[in-house]
């Protein structure tokens, strides 16, 4: 692309958009930003850019100043469907958004991870593998660090690991990736995609470049992924939980890779069958790219996992605290449910994305689940859907800091506190690591605290004088 020659409006300054702006004015680019919010963090943001060279872009003279643009680079934040897109289309303007700016000019191979599920998780996997094979791997896209702003980093003898978002989906057409994961596709974000029929087709875009020589690495117990060999050029690779497939599967209770046993299942620092079909795929991923097998066992036996995904972070008064503040859809919780061992009292709620909890009320009905404690500005579907389901063990408390108290006041010692809410944080928080954050900031204040039936107990004592 002839950066120098075109103006770009960059909408939405937070950290993919800072990327953009900034790789857009290293290649000489005219840079426009523009952001909804002008104050706070987002003001600093636009003054920043301004000294580096971009026109900020005030919301009174938007309309006039877009017209002035040639292409719209658009934040995974912002629907393809607001007006200010829309108004491009109209025009007949190209919009992209910033993994496009980076997938445009990436010279290094890339190995791309997408799926509902399990993204982050599987792309620190097979950086960890490829770091330990002494690769000049770099983790980038959804998981932090944007592409575009990696790409001089990687030059051509680097390896990319990607994290495609459907949100990142929607504008990128040029990533061509040597190695595609999509680990599975369940029912997420349908408030922004509208409809399961369209979020298959975004997770699907990740294969659309793949030529015969490349790799598509699916998930064969997903009936979603395992259509998706069909329309893709790529080879298909497969992983499964369930049987012996082409690719990685279980066997006698190790994982496999086309016949050769590795390490037994036990041996993954992780809980949760899900965590096994995240390891498989960065095995297919791993060996396609030609790394030892002995380099990607002791890689994975010493995976550290990633914070805020079932991540344990304390116990107080006999109950253990576990932060799986990324659980934001139904598929992630019922996979918590099903994964943590004894028995637990489960946090859920937050900011609804437009689809049915029901099912997670199935899995906690057939698990350790004790009692729940709904929170939040969905809390009230999300009662619904238990009572439906016939789990009535349940407290309505919406605010998350009294919930998370009187979820503790609820367990018992030796029983978990699982903070695995089946929705957003937006409700409350700016994202779930913030939530998350502060779930373990209440565990520290209530361990400062006595419970009351402790206090009831010295009572008692007394009274026996
Ligand atoms: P993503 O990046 O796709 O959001 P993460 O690895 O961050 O995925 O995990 C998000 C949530 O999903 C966490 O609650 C985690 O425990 C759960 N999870 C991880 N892998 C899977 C999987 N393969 N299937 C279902 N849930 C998963």
């Amino acid at each position: 692309m002839l950066y120098s020659t075109q103006t770009f409006l960059v909408a939405g300054l937070s950290r993919s958009g800072i990327a953009a702006s900034e790789f857009l004015l290293s290649r000489g680019a005219r840079v426009y930003c523009f952001d909804d919010v002008e104050e706070g963090a987002v003001a600093a943001t636009a003054a920043s850019l301004a000294a580096k060279g971009c026109t900020v872009i005030h919301k009174e003279e938007l309309e006039q100043r877009a017209a002035e643009c040639d292409i719209l680079v658009l934040s995974p934040g912002i629907p393809v469907d607001h007006p200010l897109p829309v108004s491009f289309r109209r025009a007949g303007k190209r919009i992209l958004g910033e993994m496009e700016l980076g997938a445009l000019a990436l010279r290094a191979p890339a190995v791309a991870v997408t799926g509902t599920n399990g993204k982050t998780t599987t792309v620190t996997m097979l950086d960890g593998i490829f770091k330990a094979a002494g690769k000049k791997s770099v983790a980038c896209g959804n998981i932090g660090r944007p592409l575009s702003s990696c790409v001089d980093e990687l030059g051509e003898d680097g390896l990319a690991v990607v994290e495609v978002s459907s949100f990142q989906l929607e504008t990128l057409s040029s990533l061509r990736p040597h190695v595609a994961v999509v680990l599975n596709v369940t029912e997420d974000h349908l408030n922004r995609h509208y409809n399961m029929d369209n979020y298959v087709y975004l997770k699907s875009r990740i294969l659309k470049n793949c030529a015969e020589s490349e790799y598509a690495v699916l998930n064969h117990d997903d009936p979603i992924t395992r259509s998706f060999a069909e329309k893709t050029k790529a080879k298909a690779v497969w992983f499964s939980l369930r049987e012996p497939v082409d690719g990685g599967y279980l066997s006698d209770g190790c994982f496999c890779f086309r016949g050769e046993k590795l390490f037994p299942v036990p041996e993954l620092p992780l809980d949760g069958d899900h965590n096994a079909a995240n390891a498989l795929a960065a095995i297919c991923a791993a060996k396609i790219m030609g790394v030892k097998s002995e380099t990607i066992v002791s890689a994975l036996k010493t995976f550290r996992g990633v914070a805020h995904r079932l991540q344990r972070i304390g116990e107080i008064g006999g109950v253990t605290f576990i932060d799986d503040s990324k659980a934001t859809n139904v598929d992630s919780a019922i996979k918590a449910v099903g994964s943590v061992k004894g028995e637990s009292v489960l946090l859920v709620g937050g900011k609804d994305k437009g689809y049915s909890y029901e099912p997670l009320f199935d899995a906690v009905r057939n698990s350790g689940v004790v009692h729940c404690v709904i929170y939040g500005e969905n809390a009230f579907r999300i009662l619904n859907a238990a009572l439906k389901k016939g789990f009535t063990a349940v407290t309505l408390c919406r605010p998350f800091d009294v919930a998370v108290r009187v979820a503790y006041l609820t367990a018992k010692p030796g029983q978990n506190l699982l903070l695995s809410p089946a929705s957003a944080s937006f409700d409350a928080f700016r994202n779930y690591e913030e939530r998350g954050d502060r779930f373990r900031e209440l565990m520290t204040l209530l361990a400062g605290e006595k419970k009351p039936q402790e206090t009831a107990v010295t009572e008692d004592d007394s009274f026996a004088e």
